[in-house]
């Protein structure tokens, strides 16, 4: 089975995923009971807070050392200013307002784009013993009445609501009488429609302050310079503290395929990574229809999540999936926020996403643990081009209805770009982690990042890249570097297309010179051959060529040139090592492991909460090497804080004693 782009995704995009209501639907229109109000004690300093941090961090989450990052915006969440945290998918943002709201007097509110998230959140922190809750739709009377009790007495520490529940007027004000000191904003990056999952009642939020001194911490994992500068403004934050983690996710692997059988090279990933959990990408409904029945009947456990279900499907599928009750979710974008299993151990991409933040974004989800995972892309040139295609008819559509045509033709032209962005990164030949981590402005420390599949050395060769190298810059040359790589691989190919005699490229000496080549592979070199400084392309809706002073040097005979076959460029895909989240274990260890996620999902079960809120991979394999014998020996394991060691401790310490 080939899966080529479908002609119209469109239909099956959809942003965002599980939706809050709308205002209306909330409960209750007011007024809450009236509060009493709780007075805020002089703030802490800093070094008043700091051991205080670190304490809380140990008692509550098992967490030994916070991230300079982490005290960083701690520092700022706790002098009172206003601060913008920009940290990877897994970076422990989380922890940069709680562990601060645990400290601080106060009330701290947290501002969540969707319901599943923040019980996600709140679950998570009342299995480690955190005074956390939320406010939604979802929760009755009964909870409600509990919540304003906890609130008004002052033992509720953390508060968990939505954008539009917070924008009203008079909750804020109650929320002020209760000791409302800081306000977290996390997902910050929907305020801004630069942004994936832009939520308009997030603009709202900017109206929130009136001058009141209320610090914010606005947080998210998209690194773009706009959608940053969109947050600060459209929050209206003052002088914030910028603080900006390593982009770099240094446990994933990055690989490449070229896409020739999406479902038996899917199946092939899946079966890598047996019985763990894995996401896989698709462009449309019919690609994940067809994917997901092609997996199931080769064994997998998987699920389908898009558009054109239900809702009660697509919860059941996400509740599957968190439950490990399935493997696999095949899904298009529209699955993803608010999915916060930890043990993702891939994504693939069965074909190209629209660009490289989306593909940071969606791969993100994979190894938020921090242990092993991987990431694949099966890629082909062709995918570029529907895209390109799509995005011109989106365009001319929208400008046929009215629409403003030099807004509309300047999106377009932003689209294109990402659009070349993601192909260059699918067949340049260096270092995958450096190519991202560039992407955003950041550096890579060292030659080999040792986790993508350029530097793994799975990518073959190419014998006789030099003198190839040199017949497709001077086909740049002789073609007047007006041109894009398509028309110049069109005339090495030696095409006829009416395009190619038009401008007389046909009579070129060059012209059918590298016949034997596919033109996907030629434009795969020629993007190696930018990537690696010898052309510039010059960007726009139809980037052209043309030669950089290495690029002449090569004519003139100087040098030698490492081309290898990437997607698109005739490369035999080399199967690549098994990277395993559990390679540290030892048989015993591994079947020790295996026991405990069971105990895990049982216990889960029970409390009705996904597995990883019991505790995350890391946690057990901890324990599987460690085999902790007592209490004192359980609080030394990563993830267990005093909560957990003694409520699901003793389980775990006759799990480990049995085996
Ligand atoms: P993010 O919100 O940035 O995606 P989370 O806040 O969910 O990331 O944190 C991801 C995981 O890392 C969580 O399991 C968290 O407990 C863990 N974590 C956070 N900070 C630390 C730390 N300093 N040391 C060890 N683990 C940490
Ligand atoms: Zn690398």
């Amino acid at each position: 089975m080939t899966l080529e782009v479908p002609h119209d995704p469109r239909d099956d995009y959809e942003p965002g995923g599980l939706v809050e209501p709308t205002a209306e639907e909330i409960w209750g229109s007011e007024p809450l009971s009236e509060p009493v109000s709780v007075p805020v004690a002089h703030s802490l300093t800093w070094e008043e807070a700091e051991p205080k941090l670190h304490e809380v961090a140990r008692q509550y989450w098992g967490i030994e050392t916070l991230r300079p990052h982490q005290l960083e915006a701690m520092q700022a969440a706790i002098e009172g200013r206003d601060a913008l945290v920009v940290m990877p998918t897994g970076g422990g943002k989380s922890l940069c307002y709680q562990a601060p709201a645990l400290v601080r007097r106060g009330l701290t509110v947290v501002v969540s784009p969707l319901i599943s998230l923040m019980k996600d959140q709140v679950d998570g922190l009342r299995q480690n013993g955190v005074p956390a809750a939320y406010l939604a739709s979802t929760i009755d009377e009964r909870e409600r009445d509990q919540i304003e009790n906890a609130l008004r007495s002052g033992e509720l520490k953390l508060l968990y609501v939505s954008p539009e529940r917070m924008v009203r007027q008079s909750f804020l004000d109650w929320l002020l009488r209760l000791g409302l000191e800081a306000i977290a904003v996390d997902e910050a990056h929907c305020i801004s429609h630069w942004g994936h999952d832009f939520r308009p009642e997030y603009r709202l939020l900017g109206e929130l302050r009136q001058g009141r001194h209320l610090p914010i911490q606005a947080l998210t994992a998209t690194a773009t310079e706009r959608v940053r500068e969109d947050i600060t403004t459209q929050l209206d934050l003052a002088d914030p503290a910028l603080i900006v983690g390593d982009f770099d996710r240094p446990n994933l692997t990055y690989r490449v395929v070229p896409r020739t059988d999406a479902l038996e090279q899917v199946a092939e990933v899946c079966e890598r990574h047996k019985g763990e959990g894995g996401i896989v990408y698709c462009l449309s409904r019919r690609l994940v229809e067809e994917l997901h029945e092609g997996l199931k009947s080769k064994g997998v456990r998987s699920a389908r999540y898009h558009a054109g279900l239900s809702a009660d499907e697509r919860r059941i599928t996400s509740e599957d999936f968190k439950a490990e009750r399935v493997d696999v979710v095949v899904a298009t974008v529209a699955f993803g926020m608010g999915i916060d299993r930890p043990d993702v151990r891939f994504v693939a991409h069965a074909s190209m996403p629209k660009g490289v933040e989306q593909y940071v974004q969606e791969t993100g989800r994979a190894g938020r643990d921090g242990l092993p995972s991987e990431c694949v892309l099966f890629a082909k040139t062709s995918d570029r081009q529907s895209w390109g295609r799509l995005i011109e008819r989106s365009t001319q559509e929208a400008i046929s209805e009215g629409g403003d045509e030099a807004t509309l033709l300047d999106e377009e032209r932003g689209a294109m770009v990402r659009l070349e962005e993601i192909a260059s990164y699918a067949s340049a030949a260096g270092c995958r982690h450096r190519h991202l981590a560039e992407h955003f402005g950041q550096t890579l420390e060292g030659e080999s990042c040792g986790a993508c599949d350029v530097c793994l050395g799975e990518l073959e060769s190419v014998s006789d890249s030099t003198s190839l190298a040199r017949a497709l810059v001077s086909a740049v040359l002789a073609t007047g570097e007006r041109f894009g790589a398509g028309h110049v691989s069109e005339v090495l190919r030696g095409s006829n297309a009416a395009r190619i005699h038009k401008y007389k490229h046909n009579e070129l000496p060059c012209h059918g010179s590298l016949k034997e080549h596919t033109t996907s592979a030629m434009r795969a070199w020629l993007e190696q051959l930018a990537s690696q400084g010898y052309l510039r392309v010059e960007p726009g809706p139809y980037p052209t060529l043309s030669l950089c002073s290495k690029g002449h040097s090569l004519l003139r005979g100087e040098g030698t040139v490492a081309l290898v076959k990437t997607a698109g460029a005739e490369r035999k895909a080399k199967a690549p090592r098994r990277s395993s989240a559990t390679a540290t274990l030892s048989g015993e260890g591994q079947a020790l492991f295996e026991q405990l996620r069971t105990l895990r999902r049982d216990l889960a079960a029970e409390r009705k909460i996904p597995p990883y809120l019991i505790c995350n991979d890391r946690t057990l394999i901890a324990l599987a090497i460690e085999r902790p014998r007592d209490r004192a020996e359980l609080l030394a394991i990563p993830g267990i804080g005093e909560k957990k060691a003694s409520d699901l401790g003793p389980l775990f310490l006759r799990a480990i004693a049995g085996s």
